[in-house]
């Protein structure tokens, strides 16, 4: 494969764009990319000869003929390498290795403890990694690139994790750095819920929305929002942290970050589980006692299966903390006016109680015109989500402009080592 070197950055933007088409399936053919790119027939053609050249794009048998002679199908070459993925939950890990496209080769689980810290998290994302490199048919070489996403904010650019407040010890730590190290391939991390976001966004429930907020219930509350067709992250990567809005007129319960009142205090799952504990215990819930005899502690999870069974206290702690999450959302769907809300995470997964209730009181307290046409849908890809998404969002880095511009100037997919890169 011939080597050309840099290239100017007009033909770089061309490439970007031409590659983006193919790759996400919107053009498959040289007279698709000259209408929908607006790049002339030759800057196409010879975008298009580079990608081939270096194995990203195949042209395949010929399409349907509109006359004259049938034009060639293009198509991205998502075998042509492998990504590896980690989302990191409060109480879980999961990773994947996956196509260039994000189509899961191979998975694997364990439950995890994030407060462990990052080098004990990190070394059974290693050792799990490990195990998909020699049990996963098809893998060679290295990753293209690293994918983690985490529980906590994350400052993106500097690939660091800021003073995430279920994640003692990571405050600062240099994930990218350790990855590249051990891996020597370009690394991102992201925030669990621009993961999820990213996921939905693009192979689930919210494929074809441009503005979209999805919801993550689990441990805590957070949110991951799509505007006008791109990931809004936010000047600092802080943008959707909603679980740390305060409810006005809400019961004084200290929040995990200090504050008093935030939704999540009420309406998490660390919340369900606290307060479905205590109805255990001054035997309000008979199901949840039991529960609570057999495992010694209460779950969300326990809380959502006791609801399904029309245990009318853990109903009432999933509706009201769905009324609580809808207060949140129609302030937010007055704010950003999205065509689709998704709610996802493990609460969300389990019954229907929390999702009716967050319905009802979006609808009941936005502004009808925001609320014309606006659908909340429950999350579609289930746990497998974080990981597709963090393939997603890997990939998206991957092939952007500075990701593509190191590609073409050394060969192969490198990691960013410059101070933005590795935040000397
Ligand atoms: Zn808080």
């Amino acid at each position: 494969m011939g080597q050309p070197g840099p290239l100017p950055d007009e033909a770089l933007d061309a490439l970007v764009a031409v590659l983006d088409e193919i790759r996400l399936g919107r053009s498959r053919s040289r007279a698709e990319l000259v209408e929908r790119t607006r790049l002339s027939r030759g800057v196409v053609a010879q975008r298009v000869s580079e990608l081939i050249e270096r194995g990203l794009v195949v042209e395949g048998d010929p399409g349907p003929s509109t006359g004259g002679r049938p034009p060639r199908q293009l198509s991205f070459q998502a075998h042509a390498g492998h990504l590896l993925v980690a989302d990191l939950g409060a109480t879980s890990i999961d990773v994947a290795a996956t196509t260039l496209d994000g189509r899961i080769l191979g998975h694997l689980d364990e439950p995890a403890d994030i407060a462990a810290g990052p080098e004990a998290v990190l070394d059974r994302v290693d050792e799990l990694f490990e195990r998909l490199r020699t049990g996963t048919r098809g893998l060679s070489g290295r990753a293209w690139a690293i994918g983690i996403g985490v529980p906590g904010p994350v400052e993106f650019r500097t690939g660091r994790s800021i003073s995430p407040p279920i994640m003692p010890g990571w405050d600062g730590y240099p994930v990218r750095e350790r990855f590249t190290a051990r891996y020597g391939s370009p690394v991102w991390l992201d925030n669990d819920v621009n993961v999820l976001a990213l996921g939905e966004w693009r192979s689930g429930v919210a494929a074809g929305h441009d503005n979209v907020v999805v919801v993550k219930v689990g441990t805590g509350i957070g949110a991951g929002i799509i505007s006008d067709g791109r990931l809004h992250r936010g000047a600092q990567g802080a943008a959707g942290d909603v679980g740390h809005i305060q409810i006005v007129g809400a019961r004084a319960v200290v929040c995990r970050c200090g504050n008093t009142g935030c939704l999540e205090a009420l309406a998490g799952g660390a919340a369900l589980a606290r307060d479905g504990e205590e109805a255990a215990r001054t035997g309000r819930s008979a199901r949840l006692a039991a529960a609570l005899d057999r495992a010694g502690a209460v779950t969300a999870e326990d809380v959502a299966i006791a609801a399904s069974f029309g245990d009318p206290v853990a109903l009432e702690l999933l509706q009201a903390a769905g009324r609580q999450i809808g207060a949140m959302l129609a302030g937010v769907v007055n704010f950003f006016n999205p065509s689709l809300i998704v709610i996802g995470g493990g609460v969300a997964r389990s019954g229907d109680a929390l999702l009716a209730s967050v319905r009802e009181t979006v609808y009941r307290r936005s502004l009808p015109l925001a609320t014309r046409d606006l659908l909340i849908q429950r999350s579609s890809l289930g746990a497998l989500a974080g990981v597709m998404g963090a393939a997603v969002m890997v990939a998206d880095e991957l092939f952007a402009r500075d990701g593509l511009a190191r590609w073409v100037a050394t060969g192969v997919p490198a990691p960013d080592m410059t101070e933005a890169g590795s935040a000397a």
